[in-house]
């Protein structure tokens, strides 16, 4: 469902992406993990063409993403993302933030698009906030209400950028029970995370960039038997 071949990305000077190769099949987890500025977001972000890629191939959903003809509101609505921070338009309610696309996007009726609302909501917990707004949600509500926008979409795949990172402690579990029911639902997902406990869970792959370069690549078990010193390093296990 998704690909990379040979993928090569520089800003300026600096080479983000040094020839990163993987792929990721139907229904398949793959987590992505590294130190900051390995590369994590960058591979992500080339995968909804939020930044485009000086050589290689990526294919997602069927969709040559390099290639200029690319249809992007095909892709994107093929693909859905969820950053760190969350990113709700804060003066419309719940309700609004997950119908607008859905509306605009897709042309379907109004109607349909808040029968799809509250079925999200339900998906992520919060049926009983569809009329709130989201500054009166706690930043878990929120960034579960993201998820859920943009589930609305009816993604092929989704992708996750370290969407518990910025929220305390308590608040993280309930986000992740959401990624993780996902999953069991069998939604091809790519995400970057620091939570290894929750990688080592989840993940049907593990990525490991090391300077813009595939370090490691596995299932799940390379987390706790890593095959190179960085990633030992990295885990922690002090190889
Ligand atoms: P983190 O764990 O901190 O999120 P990351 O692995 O996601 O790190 P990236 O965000 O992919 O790292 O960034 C990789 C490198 O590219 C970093 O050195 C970063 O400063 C640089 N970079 C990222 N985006 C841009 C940009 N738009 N312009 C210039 N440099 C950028
Ligand atoms: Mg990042």
């Amino acid at each position: 469902v998704v690909s990379f071949r040979s993928v090569e990305k520089s800003f300026g000077a600096l080479k983000v992406l040094d020839g990163v190769d993987f792929e990721v099949a139907r229904g398949e987890v793959l987590v992505i993990i590294g130190r900051s500025g390995s590369g994590k977001s960058t591979a992500l972000r080339c995968i909804d063409r939020f930044e485009t890629i000086d050589s290689g191939e990526i294919v997602v959903c069927g969709h040559r993403v390099s290639d200029p003809k690319l249809d992007l509101r095909r892709l994107r609505q093929d693909v859905g993302i969820v950053f760190q921070s969350y990113n709700l338009f804060p003066h419309l309610t719940i309700e609004e933030n997950i119908t607008l696309a859905p509306c605009a996007v897709k042309r379907i009726s109004k109607a349909e698009a808040k029968r799809k609302a509250r079925q999200v909501l339900a998906q992520v917990g919060l049926e009983d906030k569809l009329n709130s707004y989201p500054e009166q949600l706690s930043g878990g509500q929120q960034q579960r209400a993201a998820i859920a926008r943009s589930l609305a979409m009816q993604p092929k795949v989704m992708l996750f950028d370290e969407v518990t990172s910025a929220l305390d402690p308590e608040l993280t579990g309930e986000v992740l029970k959401v990624i993780e029911t996902l999953a069991a639902d069998g939604m091809t997902m790519v995400m970057v995370t620091h939570e290894m406990g929750f990688a080592k869970g989840i993940a049907n792959q593990v990525v490991f960039m090391h300077r813009g370069k595939v370090r490691e690549a596995g299932p799940a078990s390379i987390l706790t038997s890593p095959a190179t010193s960085e990633l030992a390093q990295f885990v922690g296990t002090g190889l």
